[in-house]
């Protein structure tokens, strides 16, 4: 993929910001306790940050109250706010190569990634937000009687967003276009393991002119910062992504306030090949498809599905891509995978990697950790892969795809909905009657006909079954963060 690029290596940017952002000031923990965040591709800490906990959740539920309710926010027109956050597109466009590689540095996704996906993305998604700002509004509704009858979207309120590390500044684009669009309030908890970039975004929301309080930031652990944000009773909604284990621990946290909830969760997404598929195109789909991003994607093409008639010759070409993409410095423009996020994530994915060997799948290439420093895996695929291996069944969030054949159309559905997961599928196949059939019957919130992982603001991402509750970006995410109000007055 990225083995064409030229090689340059990208200078590692300051990191400017480290503390919590509270009612617009900048602030050190209440505690006083910090974290280390480290770069994944060297395992040397790039600097201390504020570590959030309770306390820091309540001050900042608290300062989005006020502003929510007293501030020149809840004033504002609508038009303004987007104005504002078009405003933020603008600074973050300002800053590109900064943001870029601050990501990069926290991160571990080459830059070429950062540069080419995330940060286009993620402006993209505020301006398209941005425009929505001044088009939010009810309906009148005819009812019986001499009645006038109308709805209204309001804010829903103080928003507690939480985030996981693989695309920390996507997640936040996500997550705060929508809210701010709507006129909410933020309390963000961003992953422990990527503070950065998100921090130095609210900077740059404060210097678009984006009300003190409007946006919060307190880094720190999920069990402590992201569990008290659940439970604060002036937090009015959740919106989380991240594994479905942990979604299912904040459903019960939520219950004794009944936040209102939006997950975006975990996958093991069926990528499946006829036959009658453009086959380079496929391969290259399939390749970007799962080894994107390092394989650390909720909607990676994780069970690709080949038909039998086509399977030796798919397999030797995805195998020879592979085995070429060039793995190393995030920081050189021409490397197409960099590090795992950290230790944990290199244990799971080995230990996965282990038990495919050991249910007796074919390891065609990879396999083994690169390198000694850095948590790198090898992009790793096996053959021969069956329903029931753990490989084909749980989500492994790294770089390693499973191949699994099939005979024929008439037994492809069953098997791709053989998951409690349902975020995305794909399928590849000239038949327009085939792909829409498939479209139609996979349980899943994304389907990608003949390409994978096209991202638009515009188009609503979300999961089917426990992959997720609600969706995100489109105009769908707009009624996470609005409360519909009826009014109805009499005429007499
Ligand atoms: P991942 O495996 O991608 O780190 P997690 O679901 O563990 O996925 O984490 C995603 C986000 O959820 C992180 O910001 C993390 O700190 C947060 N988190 C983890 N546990 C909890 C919890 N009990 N309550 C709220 N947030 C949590």
């Amino acid at each position: 993929m990225s083995t064409t690029l030229e090689q340059t290596l990208v200078a590692a940017p300051e990191v400017r910001q480290t503390q919590m952002l509270i009612g617009g000031k900048w602030c050190d923990s209440v505690s006083g306790k910090t974290f280390q965040t480290v770069n994944p591709a060297t395992e040397e800490v790039i600097a201390d940050v504020a570590e959030g906990d309770a306390a820091d959740i309540d001050l900042a539920a608290k300062a989005a109250r006020k502003a929510l309710e007293n501030g020149p926010w809840s004033r504002m027109d609508a038009r303004d706010r987007g104005r504002l956050i078009n405003k933020l597109a603008d600074l973050l466009e300002d800053n590109f190569d900064e943001l870029s590689a601050l990501e990069t540095l926290d991160n571990g996704k080459p830059i070429s990634d950062a540069r080419a996906a995330d940060l286009p993305l993620v402006i993209d998604c505020l301006r398209y937000y941005a425009g929505w700002a001044d088009k939010i509004h009810g309906e009148t509704i005819p009812v019986r009687g001499n009645y006038f009858t109308y709805t209204r979207r309001e804010p829903v309120g103080v928003c507690g967003q939480i985030i996981p590390w693989n695309f920390p500044m996507l997640m936040t684009a996500w997550k705060w276009g929508p809210a701010l669009a709507a006129g909410c309030t933020i309390v963000m908890k961003p992953a422990e393991q990527t503070p950065l970039t998100c921090l130095r975004m609210a900077e740059l929301a404060q210097e678009a002119g984006i009300p003190d309080g409007v946006i919060n930031v307190v880094p720190g652990f999920g069990p402590t910062a992201g569990a008290a944000a659940v439970k604060h009773p002036g937090i009015d909604k959740i919106a989380f992504t991240g594994e479905h284990l942990t979604a299912q621990i904040i459903m019960a946290d939520a219950a004794q306030t009944l936040k209102r909830l939006t997950f975006e969760l975990g996958g093991k997404s069926p990528n499946v090949i006829f036959n009658d598929a453009d086959l380079e195109a496929a391969v290259a789909g399939t390749e970007f498809g799962l080894f994107f991003n390092q394989g650390q994607c909720c909607c990676a093409g994780s069970r690709v599905f080949v038909q039998e008639s086509i399977r030796d010759e798919f397999i030797e070409r995805i195998v020879s891509r592979a085995a070429e993409r060039k793995l190393g410095n995030p920081f050189d423009t021409s490397t197409a995978q960099g590090p795992q996020i950290d230790q944990t994530q290199l244990d799971k994915i080995l230990s996965y990697i282990d038990k495919g060997r050991e249910a007796g799948a074919a390891c065609l290439t990879g396999g083994n950790r690169f390198g000694d420093k850095g948590y790198f895996v090898e992009p790793t695929i096996f053959a021969d892969v069956t329903d029931d291996m753990d490989i084909a069944k749980n989500e492994i969030f790294g770089p390693v795809m499973s191949i699994l054949s099939f005979k024929d159309e008439s037994e492809i559905i069953e098997r791709a909905n053989n998951t409690f997961y349902g975020l995305a599928a794909a399928v590849w196949t000239r038949d327009v009657g085939k792909a829409h059939r498939y479209a139609k019957s996979v349980r899943a919130g994304t389907v990608w006909v003949n390409c994978y992982d096209v991202f638009d603001a515009g188009a609503p991402f979300g999961g089917f079954k426990m992959s997720g509750i609600g969706r995100e970006l489109g105009a769908a995410a707009l009624n996470n963060y609005t409360e519909l109000k009826t009014v109805t007055m009499s005429l007499d």
